[in-house]
């Protein structure tokens, strides 16, 4: 059964929106509320709620997409750099649950920003959360 996310129904067309690139695996318009002018959602067509729910073959699709769609929107809006920031779970800031990933423009003007706090890593912390996610990559 097809689940209808609110980016279901954008896909499907039954809410519109400004459709930039569509193809078997993913289909990208622009954000309602942008950043800032070109901001973009490159979504998979696969309702997956987070990234680690996709599967391969629309991963690799969103992989294959972004660079095309990056190249276009900095050739069209004269961007001079530009973000790529993908939301998984509603405490990451993903207010809509279906995996997408903004393609956010910035200009010589823009003032927009995103927090980052960085702390070094603790060497004993790296270690054990490395070997921990490793043998998760391994099972
Ligand atoms: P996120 O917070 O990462 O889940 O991003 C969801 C994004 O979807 C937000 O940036 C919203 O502005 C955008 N959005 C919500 N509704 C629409 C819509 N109808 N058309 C285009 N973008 C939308």
């Amino acid at each position: 059964m097809t689940e209808h996310t609110l980016f279901t129904r954008i896909i499907e067309g039954e809410i519109p929106c400004y459709k930039l690139y569509e193809n078997e695996y993913v289909f990208a318009f622009l954000d309602i509320n942008p950043l800032s002018k070109g901001h973009t959602l490159l979504v998979s067509k696969e309702p997956a709620p987070s990234i680690d729910h996709l599967s391969q073959d629309s991963a690799a699709a969103i992989g294959k997409a972004l660079p095309i769609l990056s190249r276009a929107i900095k050739e069209a809006t004269g961007a001079i750099a530009y973000n790529i920031i993908q939301n998984n779970g509603r405490e990451a800031g993903m207010t809509v649950p279906h995996v997408h990933f903004h393609i956010i423009p910035k200009y010589k003007e823009s003032k927009h920003v995103f927090t980052w706090e960085p702390k070094a890593l603790d060497a004993t912390e790296g270690k054990s959360i490395a070997d921990a996610i490793q043998l998760s990559l391994n099972e």
